[in-house]
């Protein structure tokens, strides 16, 4: 297959009931979009029968190509996965449960030729069909991360995206570990534009983003972008330390005055407050250390099992493609 116009990178995991619908959705726009395209779904190691739909599709549709991942990895490293094998030159990154709307994609492609710019971000309008708590937690994540980092991401802009090939290489380049790429493509700086939509409600199944992945997510995304936390563990220090000389003044002039048998209280506030600020600047520290740390593990964040495209089962030793694509990049993370 020659390289195609545009690359639609979907991350899949156990989304049997889903397929058919996004299927169905997708192939009769993709059939109209009038430019060469291959649909790379990346089956984040789904354990129903996702892998079985994939295959049964790919015989059925050409342009789709299956990239199976060998274990879950998660929803950024699957899609991390899809842009290192996407060969478009426009790559886009769709959610597979329908709540991003397909047809925006020709949307974005028309916005990205006719202004010429790198990326064209799809921006929720509309989020009336998720939860509350979603909406809440999620509002509160891309706030604090807009107050915290220099990063100028936009509000409510999710994983729904269009790039362009140099803006995918520069992200391949990247050699950062658990990257949060709602983060890292804004942080490129390079010229964008967006477009709207509104979110839908997921077509069928359930999400896979527990709290738990939420909060992990949001702590990447700040840790990542921002040393606003640290700085914070520095502030709080000071001023425990302001109090302390305030204390220690009071302490003396108590002694000096004789009356030092009450202190009970105060001893034991004073105890447990400082203990908990240094526990607190410690957790802080340990979120920058582990990032540190994973850094210089170098754990690839994925592996692939095969990818349909060049056919057969891969390596577990290499993440690196067969096809020629990092090459120029030379010693990024050494
Ligand atoms: N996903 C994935 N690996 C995971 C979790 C999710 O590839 O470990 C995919 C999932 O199949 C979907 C997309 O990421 O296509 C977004 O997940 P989901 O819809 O569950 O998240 P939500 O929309 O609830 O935030
Ligand atoms: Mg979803």
């Amino acid at each position: 297959m020659p390289e195609p116009e545009l690359s639609v990178v979907v991350p899949m995991y156990d989304e049997q009931d889903v397929i058919p619908l996004f299927v169905d959705r997708l192939r009769p726009l993709a059939e109209a979009w009038g430019v060469t395209y291959e649909i790379l779904c990346v089956d984040d190691g789904s354990s129903d029968a996702t892998p079985v739909l994939l295959q049964r599709l790919r015989r059925e549709w050409d342009a789709v190509r299956v990239v199976r991942l060998r274990a879950n990895a998660g929803h950024q490293a699957a899609i991390s996965a899809g842009l290192d094998r996407a060969r478009g030159r426009y790559v886009v990154t769709i959610d597979a449960d329908l709540q991003d709307p397909p047809e925006t994609i020709a949307e974005m492609l028309a916005v990205a030729r006719e202004q010429d710019v790198d990326v064209v971000y799809g921006v929720r309008e509309d989020r009336s069909s998720d939860t509350a708590f979603k909406r809440v937690t999620a509002r509160a994540f891309y706030r604090s991360i807009r107050a915290l980092s220099d990063v100028d991401s936009r509000v409510d802009a999710g994983d729904f995206r269009l790039m362009s090939r140099a803006t995918v290489d520069a992200v391949n380049a990247l050699p950062e570990q658990n990257r949060v790429l709602r983060l890292v493509v804004p942080a490129l700086g390079f010229p964008s534009a967006s477009v709207g939509y509104t979110r839908a409600e997921r077509a069928a199944g359930d999400s896979k983003y527990p709290l738990g992945k939420m909060l992990r997510l949001a702590v990447d995304g700040v840790t990542g972008f921002s040393i606003a936390p640290l700085r914070f563990a520095t502030w709080l220090g000071l001023l425990g330390g302001v109090a302390a000389l305030a204390v220690l003044v009071y302490a003396v002039a108590a002694m000096l005055l004789g009356n030092t048998l009450p202190g009970w209280t105060s001893t034991v506030v004073v105890v447990a407050a400082v203990g908990a600020v240094q526990l607190l600047a410690l957790g802080i520290l340990g979120e920058y250390v582990r990032r540190t740390y994973a850094a210089l593990q170098a754990r690839p964040t994925y592996f692939v099992a095969h990818d349909s495209l060049t056919g057969g089962e891969e390596r577990a030793d290499a993440r690196v493609t067969p096809l020629p694509r990092r090459d120029a990049s030379g010693g990024t993370g050494g």
